[in-house]
């Protein structure tokens, strides 16, 4: 039976976000809808879901004996990983010693890095992925590009967002995309994954729940990316009834392994009635904002409810949906997003603002949402209210 006693008292439920961006932002406000004391942390102040939680906390959490000072001075009832870049083998241990990590220490750990989910997949779960390997120096990064074969794709093995990922179409491309790979990872020059390329039809999310009801999945989440950031997502993307039978049933072994009560988005490549499995994140995923819009419950409040131990009888969706990234270039701590009332003039749409404090290149900064009768029409009506939003980055201050 979950309990949830008056927050910020002796008894409070209190949650710890380690991530604080816009998904973790949203999942703050849902655990804040259940009486959940909220703390949030990230290696920047004002981040956004510090904005919307009781209390913040920021320092780097790929440091094991800050993020061990941090959650030993709050006890929190459900430490909650909202991005990668964690010291994840000091959640294995505050596990061990009685800490609840969402979905699993062991989780976090695993898609921390490309290597241990990957290998975990195709090596133990024999799920069918791209070919691949890995390399840590130059000499077995050829190796790798020569058994692999190109095209293929290089990425950090400890990266996200397309962050150091490029594709070599041909061999004059292999200098670049090593030394990119070197240059854009999370900790800096490291090892890689090579990746055979998927010529796919499309690409899904697949947002799997697992909660004291079960697993139960949601719509078929169909997207776009640009450089391996996502732009674009709706839902549902149409699926032959074979592919979908295949995706929901990797999603389930590769959950299942994972373990644990939450969300997980569980990224696919599609071809013809294939599926191959490219990754998962043990959390809300960017693509699946489009969930705010499109069903009764969206991903973050599936996760609010899942990592609370409450169930999830069912999920009601609306109808075809979209959604539509924000992403501003500049160098500011000053943006004005203008002519919002035109964005929201049309009925269906949504926007969501997420106040990040500055942008350095360039940054996800909103989502515009829509809702239609189709999902072409949904998509369309989200890029025409996009097409009105103006972004004005003013110089610093
Ligand atoms: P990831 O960070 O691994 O999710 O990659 C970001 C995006 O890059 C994916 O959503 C795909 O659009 C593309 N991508 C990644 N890996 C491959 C691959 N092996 N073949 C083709 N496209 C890929």
């Amino acid at each position: 039976m979950t309990k949830i006693g008056t927050p910020l008292s002796p008894i409070a439920c209190k949650a710890m976000l380690l991530g604080s961006g816009e998904l973790g932002k949203e999942v703050a406000l849902e655990l804040q809808r259940f009486g959940v004391e909220v703390i949030a942390c990230d290696k920047y102040p004002n981040a956004p879901a510090m904005q919307v939680a009781h209390r913040s906390y920021v320092f780097n959490m790929l440091d094991p004996v800050e993020l061990r000072r941090v959650i030993e001075l709050e006890k929190p009832d459900h430490i909650i990983p909202e991005v990668e870049a964690i010291a994840t083998p000091t959640l294995v241990e505050l596990e061990k010693e009685g800490y609840n990590v969402t979905p699993t220490a062991r989780a976090a750990w695993l898609t921390m890095n490309r290597e241990g989910i990957r290998r975990l997949a195709a090596e133990e779960l024999g799920v069918k992925t791209s070919p691949y390997r890995f390399a840590s120096t130059r000499k077995e990064f050829d190796e790798a590009i020569k058994e692999v074969g190109i095209p293929c794709v290089v990425k950090p093995i400890m990266s996200s967002s397309g962050h150091g990922q490029s594709t070599v179409k041909k061999a004059e491309d292999i200098d670049a995309a090593w030394r990119e790979a070197q240059e854009g990872g999370r900790a800096g020059a490291g090892r890689v994954i090579v990746e055979g390329f998927v010529d796919f039809d499309y690409e899904i999310t697949l947002l799997t729940v697992r909660s004291s009801s079960g697993t139960t999945y949601c719509e078929p989440v169909g997207h776009i990316q640009v450089n391996g950031d996502y732009r674009y997502s709706w839902q549902p993307q149409p699926m032959s009834s074979v592919a979908l039978a295949k995706a929901q049933e990797i999603a389930k072994k590769v959950t299942d392994a994972l373990g644990g009560y939450g969300l997980f988005g569980v990224e696919l490549f599609i071809k013809g009635d294939d599926v191959i499995f490219s990754e998962v994140s043990p959390r809300p995923h960017d693509t699946g904002m489009v969930t705010m819009i499109s069903q009764d419950m969206s991903e973050f409040a599936l996760h609010a409810r899942a990592v609370l131990g409450l169930p999830v009888p069912a999920i009601r969706f609306y109808g075809p949906s979209a959604s539509r990234a924000v992403v501003v270039e500049g160098n500011t701590n000053r943006l004005v997003l203008g002519n919002i009332d035109e964005v929201l003039a049309k009925p269906g749409v949504q926007m969501r603002i997420f106040g990040k404090p500055e942008i350095n290149g360039h940054r996800r900064m909103a989502v515009i949402l829509a809702t239609d009768e189709s999902v072409e029409k949904a998509r369309e009506k989200a890029d025409r209210a996009y097409a009105k939003l103006t972004c004005e980055t003013l110089p610093r201050e």
